[in-house]
């Protein structure tokens, strides 16, 4: 079946078409840089911004795979996690593409998608896969044990996300929103052992109830202090020493955590989705570890890993396959989506 993909749960608006697991077309366009001017995600310019470019992306997407509207099987679209002003609109156009062509409707998970959308890319996933999605807005462990209908939320984080971590240690560096990609630039030149900064929720005491759950807001705080005594001192900062290290801490617990719910629950392949994924850092580190347990580690195309349609029309495609009933055409957006929740 011909799946067409709406994603609209924050600032990308994505639409693309995907059959079987195959990607036709993926087009996206993002209000990005309109809220960099604000250093941070404004959800009305988001839902405008969604308004204006969801037609054309919708016609630019048709138009490049040379598909007619009337050639589509299926709609899905992201019902949650999300902003409610941005998840609202693309609901919206998907149902009123399901009323119009009179094809079923799919409400599906934006965090199961970031997952998912590595079929695409690397094949089928096996019978039980491990995926660790870390974008601005998440950071989760999920038992993937049928990407279609049977997803297990092992943990999340209690407070900021790895990329949200990223981007206020940026901000307390000095550096340009997102801070992200700037700290994982900074980091290459500094030294990941010179400051020993914490590892959230890894002491013993965590083990049993947060064995798999991350908390970055206790680093982040650790980073300030650290970086604010140093200037009350009127010392330099070495910005390159703090980046590497605050990114080694992230990375460490990141895979750590990771590679031990992959053990604990006999999984020896690893998804790892999210537009944190292009950290260099997460990556090596990643790579490394999961080469020594012999996990076989997939990460899709950083393209794939940020909010697209691709995504959404992948796992799409795969609740198609797999007989799910559609959703109801009043499907509800929910903005706190449960992790555990495929399609609504
Ligand atoms: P979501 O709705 O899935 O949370 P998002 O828009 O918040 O999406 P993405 O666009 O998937 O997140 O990813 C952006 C986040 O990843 C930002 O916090 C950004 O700073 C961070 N990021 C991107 N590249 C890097 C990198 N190389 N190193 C560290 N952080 C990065
Ligand atoms: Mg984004
Ligand atoms: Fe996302």
């Amino acid at each position: 079946p011909l799946v067409l993909g709406i994603e609209t749960s924050c600032d990308e608006t994505g639409v693309a078409l995907v059959r079987g697991d195959e990607l036709l077309v993926d087009a996206v366009a993002s209000s990005m840089e309109e809220h960099a001017r604000y250093g941070g995600i404004i959800p009305e310019v988001a839902s405008r911004a969604h308004l204006e470019a969801m037609i054309p992306t919708i016609q630019k997407a048709l138009g490049e795979a040379d598909v007619d509207l009337s050639e589509v099987d299926a709609i899905a679209v992201t019902a949650g996690p999300g902003l409610v002003g941005p998840l609202t609109i693309g609901a919206s156009a998907a149902k009123a593409l399901s009323i119009g062509l009179n094809k079923p409707l799919y409400g599906v998970n934006h965090v199961i998608g970031h997952a998912c959308v590595d079929q695409l890319v690397d094949g089928p996933l096996p019978e039980r896969a491990m995926a660790l999605v870390v974008s601005g807005g998440h950071s989760s462990l999920l038992l993937v044990q049928d990407i279609a209908t049977d997803v297990v939320e092992l943990g999340s984080t209690l407070d900021d996300a790895a990329g949200e971590a990223f981007d206020k240690v940026g901000r307390l560096l000095g550096l340009p929103y997102p801070g992200g990609p700037h700290i994982d630039r900074l980091a290459r030149e500094g030294d990941p052992t010179a400051i020993r900064f914490p590892r959230g929720l890894t002491a013993a005491k965590d083990q049993a109830k947060h064995a798999y759950d991350f908390s970055f807001s206790g680093l982040k705080t650790a980073v300030a202090r650290w970086v604010e005594a140093r200037t009350d001192a009127g010392e330099e900062i070495p910005v390159n020493d703090v980046a590497a290290s605050f990114a080694e801490a992230v990375a460490d617990v990141l895979t750590a955590k990771t590679i031990a719910a992959c053990h604990r629950n006999g999984v020896d392949t690893l998804v790892i989705g999210g537009g944190f994924s292009a950290n260099s850092q997460l990556r090596e580190m990643a790579a490394k570890r999961c080469a020594e347990a012999g996990i076989d580690l997939r990460i899709p195309p950083i393209r794939y890993c940020t909010d697209n349609g691709a995504m959404i029309a992948a796992l799409g495609s795969a609740v198609v396959r797999a007989g799910v009933a559609p959703s109801a055409l009043d499907i509800p957006v929910d903005s706190s989506m449960p992790l555990t929740t495929v399609t609504v």
